[in-house]
């Protein structure tokens, strides 16, 4: 019988985060019987609540997935009972003592490994760590921190905070989560590339002529403009999601699945990578636009934005890794927010077919010749690979076609929540998932230059409008690489 314990604490339990993710994913894990069979969670926040108040908060966002509806009642009620409440402020050792205390009567004498899940603004990260070391910190088992982003908003800050929370912490206790890598489809990409023959081949300057990275929302920021306006669509997405999604991408074969192994072949590709120049930048902002008789606002409209401010809500990029594998392939990413459609996907442009027969039957159009692999992280999960294909009758013409993996057709399971995966790692000790501070160090270095100058430089975004497709030096900046974006076209499934 199992004799230990994990006590999980929501510092910043009263939050949007912990609402809206971080109760739904444990409970989730609950519903799975992934959890230890003694567990305790608590949150913790300044906020007055009561035990009671914080389980009916909690009870609102929690909901349970297709195949689990028969018991889900009493699956929640049976969770919440072992969820509490302790206010308390985060620079108090003696509030983070009276948590310990609190959580040693539900360990009860059981070996007592902690979990905490810093879901607070960054500025507080460290008070929050130093009084949870020194004072709740586990005697008898293990005590890990996870981190959410922004790790920092340039090198400097970030490594002054690496420096600050490991006067408390070591490096293995630090979960920094980027929730990206929690996704499905970039879990699965190392899978498609190592376990399938016909794909790794190809993997390289060799075959693939450029790769893109794509994320958009249909939605500005909506009144949440005052943590955005600090940083930026290149902070808040590019140097951390598109980044790790494209580190996974082009790594070497690890030597295995190991954490560290995994984690060594990611650095060596972002520092492999050029520095990134303003010359390979462009940053949009989107603008008040009127569509159907609605009025869509600016990004300046947000009252919790200054007035005036050039804080880019999208930006394109091109990158190149200055390896072997990827000598002189654009690696382009794209980023934005108030655009036509939401998405997050990966799509890989192969070179022409050399001496191709059937060039006069596809026409001039030289990108219909080419095979695209598109992996699409959101929404609706898919991988798919546009082939050249014989349309059906007595003549002699070509379209281009999907061979598509629809995971909705293919997979009956509902998906989990990238949280969920990220929060039983955590509790397993599994760190391949998670952001390890060189790494962190090393996609700094790649944007930190060029953020600082577009600030100094007080660049001008180009504005777009709210809901359209975004401005349209993205387009230059693909065409100098003589790359069109993938997204454009209709994908046809
Ligand atoms: P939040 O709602 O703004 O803050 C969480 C809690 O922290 C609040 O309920 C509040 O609790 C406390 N707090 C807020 N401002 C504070 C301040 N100035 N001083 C002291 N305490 C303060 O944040 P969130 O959206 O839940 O996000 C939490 C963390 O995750 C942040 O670091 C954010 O950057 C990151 N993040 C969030 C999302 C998201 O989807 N929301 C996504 C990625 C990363 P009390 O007043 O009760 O103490």
């Amino acid at each position: 019988k199992d004799k230990s314990t994990v006590s999980i604490t929501v510092v910043g339990a009263s939050g949007d985060l912990a609402k809206k993710k971080i109760f739904p994913a444990l409970f989730a894990l609950f519903y799975e019987g992934c959890l230890p069979e003694h567990f305790t969670i608590c949150g913790y926040a300044r906020s007055k609540m009561s035990d009671a108040e914080l389980r009916t908060m909690v009870s609102k966002t929690l909901t349970c997935r297709i195949d689990q509806r028969e018991n889900c009642g009493e699956k929640m009620d049976q969770f919440l009972e072992r969820c509490f409440y302790h206010p308390g402020q985060y620079d108090s050792e003696e509030n983070f003592l009276e948590l310990d205390r609190k959580l040693k009567e539900h360990e009860a004498g059981r070996v007592a490994n902690r979990l905490f899940y810093l879901s607070i603004p960054p500025n507080i990260f460290v008070d929050a760590v130093k009084c949870a070391s020194s004072s709740a910190s586990s005697a008898n088992g293990w005590t890990r921190v996870i981190v959410e982003k922004p790790f920092g908003r340039d090198s400097e800050s970030s490594a002054a905070l690496t420096r600050s929370l490991k006067q408390y912490l070591d490096e293995d206790q630090i979960f920094r989560i980027d929730h990206y890598l929690g996704k499905e489809l970039v879990e699965n990409l190392s899978v498609l590339r190592f376990s399938n023959l016909i794909f790794e081949p190809l993997w390289s300057r060799q075959y693939i002529r450029n790769v893109q990275f794509i994320f958009a929302e249909d939605f500005g920021t909506e009144g949440r403009g005052g943590y955005f306006d600090n940083y930026g669509i290149i902070r808040d997405i590019m140097q951390n999601h598109l980044l790790q999604m494209l580190a996974i991408f082009a790594m070497e074969t690890p030597v295995s699945l190991d954490a560290e192994d995994i984690r060594n072949e990611k650095v060596k590709v972002l520092r492999s990578m050029r520095p990134l120049r303003l010359d390979d930048v462009v940053v949009g902002q989107y603008k008040s636009h009127t569509r159907g008789g609605v009025k869509y606002p600016a990004y300046t409209d947000d009252k919790t934005v200054p007035a005036g401010s050039l804080t880019p809500t999208f930006a394109a990029a091109a990158l190149f890794i200055d390896n072997a594998r990827w000598d002189g392939v654009p690696f382009l990413m794209k980023a934005g927010k108030a655009l036509h459609d939401r998405r997050a996907e990966i799509r890989v442009q192969f070179r022409h077919v050399p001496g191709n027969l059937y060039n006069k039957n596809i026409g001039t159009d030289l990108d219909l010749a080419t095979n695209e692999l598109v992996i699409r992280v959101q929404p609706d999960e898919a991988i798919y690979l546009k082939i050249n294909n014989k349309v059906p009758g007595l003549g002699m013409r070509l379209d281009r076609s999907n061979l598509n993996l629809l995971y909705a057709a293919r997979y009956s399971k509902e998906i989990p929540d990238a949280y969920e995966r990220l929060l039983l790692d955590a509790i397993e000790g599994e760190r391949r998932l998670f952001i390890r501070s060189d790494e962190l160090n090393a996609a700094w270095s790649l944007f930190s230059p060029v953020l600082k100058e577009l600030e100094e430089k007080k660049i001008v975004p180009e504005y777009y409008p709210y809901g359209s497709r975004g401005p349209v030096c993205s387009h230059y900046l693909a065409a100098k690489y003589k790359v069109r974006w993938g997204d454009i076209g209709s994908d046809q499934q």
